[in-house]
């Protein structure tokens, strides 16, 4: 959800709009895009960003510059927007789902059960905003000399024990659609401090053209790639997002930890769902787990019933088991660039293969943080939660 925007937004769009330079590369490594690629990087604590026209983009980007194909394993979570799949999916490897644990994020185990010889990376995803335990997945890559890109799409800003989320992996993706921490409509960026994966993103992104500026030392050949780029008008209006960054989260934080520190006691049934790193947080959202699925639907009903914003975990679209062209093994437009009509196996998905994520994320609930809600009302809503726990009890 863009949080917010403004006038500024609207400036720096009209001079990208009077300039009459919608195309990154009519002004090199001063336009827009690169100025807001060097922010970003720097903002991450990365070598290199590559801006793209969507999170997607970045991902298959990142796979493409990992060298990912046909005939590699992708091990992604349960719990994630079916882009992370697609994206494994358009660079010809197969999507392997696994479970997520009580944190929402990757299960750490059960990607050691996952990891076979085909493995050849791990995309660990960010979900919400809450770190995944970063520790676990960089030992388990390190240990079975696995790639890692991590899928930061909805946790732009986030950190893990002092270090931003997307500088752990080989690479890390971003998404700037509108539902995201910070928004230009549609777009996307990828970073990382390997040069090669850098320029292969670039040809991936650039039709398989590289520019000079992007590369004074290209180490590869060309190959065929797509149109990835973003525009200067979006890039525009990241530049000022990304300015207003640390101001949302830290605003986002402030409500979630009031929300937490007043409901932490209030009962056994409504216990907050552990955080890998608490400080990390983006904070975008608060969660709660509770002992039964009932509980959990009681409580959201009751909260929705009172006007206020509760939600239960299992959001359409999020979970594995909703991703039809992936359960039923529709992998591409046409059979022979589809990865499942190659690799035929009929009992790689259903839909209970992941039961723990099923039950986990049925027993949770999720209030979303904003930056516009008065201490009052803030008090209020809290109040409210407060007397429904007591009523599921
Ligand atoms: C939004 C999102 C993406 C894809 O980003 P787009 O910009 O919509 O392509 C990928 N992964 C996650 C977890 C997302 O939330």
């Amino acid at each position: 959800m863009v949080y917010k925007v403004g006038d500024e937004e609207l400036e720096a769009i009209r001079k990208v709009v009077n300039s009459y330079k919608f195309d990154r590369y009519i002004d090199g490594d001063k336009s827009v895009t690169s100025l807001v690629e060097r922010d970003f990087a720097k903002k991450i604590g990365s070598k290199y960003c590559l801006a793209v026209s969507s999170g997607t983009a970045a991902l298959i980007c990142g796979l493409a510059g990992m060298e990912v194909g046909p005939g590699d394993e992708v091990i992604l979570p349960s719990y994630t927007y079916i882009a992370t799949a697609l994206a494994v999916l358009a660079v010809g490897a197969i999507p392997v789902i696994v479970e997520i644990d009580e944190s929402l994020t990757i299960s750490p185990q059960d990607v050691r059960n996952k990891i076979t010889p085909k493995t050849k990376a791990i995309i660990p995803v960010h979900m919400r905003g809450l770190p995944c335990n970063m520790s676990e997945i960089m030992s388990i890559a390190q240990e079975h000399k696995i790639l890692v890109i991590e899928d930061v799409a909805q946790a732009c800003g986030g950190s893990y024990k002092g270090i931003k989320l997307g500088a752990f992996g080989d690479a890390g993706m971003f998404s700037f659609n509108h539902y995201k921490i910070i928004s230009c409509g549609e777009g996307g960026a990828l970073v990382t401090n390997n040069l090669k994966l850098y320029q292969r993103a670039i040809i991936q992104h650039h039709g398989g053209w590289i520019y000079e500026v992007d590369a004074p030392n290209l180490q590869i050949e060309s190959f065929a790639g797509w149109n990835f780029r973003l525009s200067e008008i979006s890039s525009a209006m990241l530049s000022v997002q990304l300015s207003r960054l640390d101001n949302i989260l830290g605003q986002l934080r402030a409500e979630k930890n009031l929300l937490l520190e007043r409901m932490r006691y209030v009962s056994n049934t409504l216990q907050a769902s552990h955080i890998h790193d608490i400080k990390g947080d983006c904070a975008s959202n608060v969660f709660f787990l509770m002992e039964s699925s009932e509980q959990a639907k009681k409580f959201v009903k009751r909260a929705n019933e009172l006007n206020i914003d509760v939600w239960c975990a299992h959001t359409k679209g999020h979970v594995y088991s909703d991703w039809e062209p992936i359960l039923e093994q529709r992998g591409a437009h046409h059979t022979l660039r589809d990865v499942f009509q190659i690799n035929k196996d009929p009992n790689l998905y259903h839909p209970n293969m992941c039961p723990n994520s099923l039950d986990i994320l049925s027993r949770t609930i999720g209030i979303s943080t904003r930056v516009d809600r008065s201490p009052n009302t803030l008090n209020e809503m809290i109040n409210m939660l407060i007397k429904i726990t007591k009523e599921v009890e």
